[in-house]
């Protein structure tokens, strides 16, 4: 039975229930999606919208999948869920075998998740008890860069960019980090020793306090679509080894391939001794995240005091999203996902360079299957969203930031279709005033 009907739901929706970041009193308008199928969401009027952002770099494989259905639906016959204190599951297992499997050889030891944001949480947990188990207790702080998105938890939000985290807001929870400047975006070719000199005065000046870095390798993403050197990934690493410092690589939204690799720290050739995935994990079916690490740190963790990792969620391991999981990750290796995310790249170029003569727009980049345009100024978020939707296509800007990241699965016309409507529909937006 529904408490509400056709006419009504969509109002209690509006005056009822938040949207991320947005305020409750129905200034930003929301569509209603009725179903989606492969790169289409359908609206409940009936219109179709090409989806350029993946619900947020997840959906990899599109909506709707019939290999993804029927993982759930045959672990669904078996087990929804069940605790992981004291219990385990084949799924479970599958999963980590994979995961171990795909990331670089040391990160053997897989700690699994609710969310992205939790992910992050468990590395600084998992960093700081590693140096207490080596008796060094006073390394209880992070450094990470500016410009950084790792979640929007406490412990997570204390290492984003302090002022696009808001941390003015909340500074009696937020802990005090290390922050360095941004990395500055840049190809290796154009590298400069000067441009890890701040980060390195930090972590030599400090770093008898530091438990970890945390940075998100190769592309920032949600903190400003920035992508930087793996050169400087390089110089991180070789600092953190210089100084007892750990590296915590938040792939959460570079993992999977999106930067055509299948994680971002391939780029530099390095390995983190934390790993954070997410997103795209379960190829956006499920919230799911996990934290991978090296026998080294587990083995400290589980033989000092309290002889434990520290954490433990209600919803651990879940077996669905496992189940989603595992033929996700089948699902990528089995498919000519390099050679997709390439033609993304090459469709980038050809719509969007051309954009950078235009009057109002500051900057075009790309990376494998991410195409940023950087305006001027910010976007009149509801005015620019009814164009997208008018012209047929899905996407959410950020500030002064239109950007794509589609699922890999789209076909060239499509991709040809959203990218002709989203440049089109920014040259009018910047017309209008
Ligand atoms: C999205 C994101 C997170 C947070 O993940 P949630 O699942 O939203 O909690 C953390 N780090 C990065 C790099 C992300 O893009």
């Amino acid at each position: 039975m529904n408490l509400l009907n056709d006419n009504n739901w969509q109002d209690f929706e509006h005056s009822h229930v938040w949207h991320p970041y947005a305020p409750l009193d129905g200034a930003l308008p929301v569509y209603p999606v009725s179903h989606a199928q492969g790169v289409r969401l359908t609206l409940e009027n009936g219109q179709e919208l090409i989806d350029g952002m993946s619900s947020w770099w997840s959906m990899i494989h599109g909506y709707n999948h019939p290999v993804l259905n029927a993982a759930i639906n045959q672990q669904l016959e078996s087990m929804a869920h069940v605790m992981f204190g004291g219990l385990t599951h084949r799924p479970a297992a599958e999963l980590a075998a994979r995961l171990v499997q795909i990331t670089p050889e040391p990160l053997q030891r897989v700690f699994f998740c609710d969310s992205g944001s939790v992910s992050v949480e468990v590395a600084i947990k998992m960093a700081i008890q590693y140096w207490h188990a080596r008796g060094l207790s006073k390394k209880q702080k992070l450094l990470t860069v500016r410009r950084g998105y790792h979640g929007d938890t406490s412990g997570a939000m204390a290492v984003c960019d302090p002022e696009t985290g808001m941390h003015h807001l909340f500074t009696e929870v937020l802990s005090d980090h290390f922050f360095a400047d941004a990395p500055r975006p840049a190809t290796d070719d154009e590298w400069q020793d000067q441009d890890i000199a701040g980060f390195r005065s930090l972590i030599e000046k400090n770093h008898d306090r530091i438990a970890a870095v945390i940075l998100e390798p190769i592309v920032q993403g949600a903190g400003g679509m920035r992508f930087y050197a793996p050169e400087y990934l390089r110089q991180v690493r070789v600092l953190c080894d210089a100084h007892d410092v750990l590296l915590i690589a938040d792939e959460i939204a570079t993992g999977f391939g999106r930067t055509g690799t299948l994680f971002a720290c391939e780029q530099a050739d390095i390995v983190p001794d934390i790993m954070c995935l997410g997103k795209a994990l379960t190829g956006g079916y499920m919230t799911m995240a996990a934290v991978l690490t090296t026998s080294e740190i587990a083995h400290a963790i589980s033989t000092q005091p309290p002889k434990a990792f520290m954490h433990g969620p209600t919803f651990m391991a879940n077996p669905l999203a496992c189940a989603v999981a595992n033929a996700s990750i089948d699902l990528l290796l089995n498919s000519p996902w390099q050679q997709r995310i390439q033609q993304m790249e090459a469709a980038f170029a050809n719509h969007l360079l051309p954009c950078q003569e235009w009057d109002g727009v500051n900057d075009v980049r790309f990376k494998g299957g991410i195409g940023v345009l950087e305006l001027d100024q910010p976007v009149d978020m509801p005015s620019i969203t009814a164009r997208f939707v008018d012209k047929g296509i899905w996407i959410r800007p950020f500030g002064k930031l239109v950007y794509l990241m589609p699922p890999y699965i789209i076909e060239n016309q499509d991709l040809t279709q959203l990218l002709t409507a989203m440049t089109e529909a920014v040259a009018e937006e910047l017309r209008k005033d």
